[in-house]
């Protein structure tokens, strides 16, 4: 039996120096920063925990170049979270943080772009965040860098700078669940899968980008993640 239409092309982001990822979930970590955690209004004592993005909310940018968004309809809150994105090459349940590197197959600088009104109003009535978080083009993601290339990316800087001006700034030794133990505990509650990517948090400093921003995301050790705002 043929389907009554064609199948939506599988979301895919570009591997540095050839190659393509196809994706086929986008997990993010929530408050994984103790700075972030406080600027949200909690205590950054509390544990980390576990949203989803459609894995077509992914905007690869390649390194160099000047992607572009759409700035979302039902927001004027626009915020920007710059995180570290493992790429996950090996699937697996219960896997223990010791054996997490060996599941994980590169990685990429990502903007967890969110309507923070909405978000906020979400929280506030106890309900769902997708429409703070789960929207189109929500996912802007540079080329995934391999782990071969790059080596354990555990510690070093990560910055977002809004047309030019530092906004956020972290090192990736702050994350409160570094990335073997977020593997840990997310392969606990989801069989990964090759193709899954984690968006680890975020570091302090989010805040609002307005149409004609131009956002600058650094991780050391990865490169730039440039994206427009139109
Ligand atoms: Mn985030």
């Amino acid at each position: 039996m043929s389907p009554d239409f064609p199948a939506p092309p599988l979301p895919v982001v570009p591997v540095a120096g050839g190659g393509s990822f196809p994706v086929h979930r986008i997990y993010c970590v929530g408050r994984n920063y103790a700075e972030h955690a406080q600027e949200m209004g909690f205590t950054g004592r509390e544990p980390p925990f576990f949203f989803l993005k459609p894995a077509d909310a992914v905007v690869p940018v390649p390194f160099g170049t000047t992607g572009a968004i759409d700035y979302p309809s039902q927001t004027a809150d626009f915020h920007h979270e710059i995180e570290l994105v493992v790429a996950i090459g090996r699937g697996g349940r219960d896997i223990p943080a010791a054996q997490a590197a060996d599941h994980v197959w590169g990685y990429a600088v990502g903007l967890d772009m969110t309507r923070r009104d909405r978000q906020g109003e979400m929280k506030k009535q106890g309900r769902p965040w997708d429409i703070g978080k789960a929207f189109d083009q929500s996912a802007p993601i540079s080329p995934i860098v391999p782990k071969a290339q790059c080596g354990v990316l555990s510690a070093g800087a990560i910055t977002l700078a809004v047309n030019g001006q530092p906004r956020q700034k972290g090192d990736l030794r702050e994350l409160i669940w570094n990335v073997d133990e977020t593997i840990e505990q997310l392969s606990r509650a989801w069989e990964l899968r090759p193709g899954d990517l984690i968006f680890t948090g975020t570091p302090a400093g989010v805040a609002a980008v307005v149409r004609g921003d131009v956002m600058e995301g650094l991780v050391e050790g990865l490169g730039t993640l440039r994206v427009a705002v139109r």
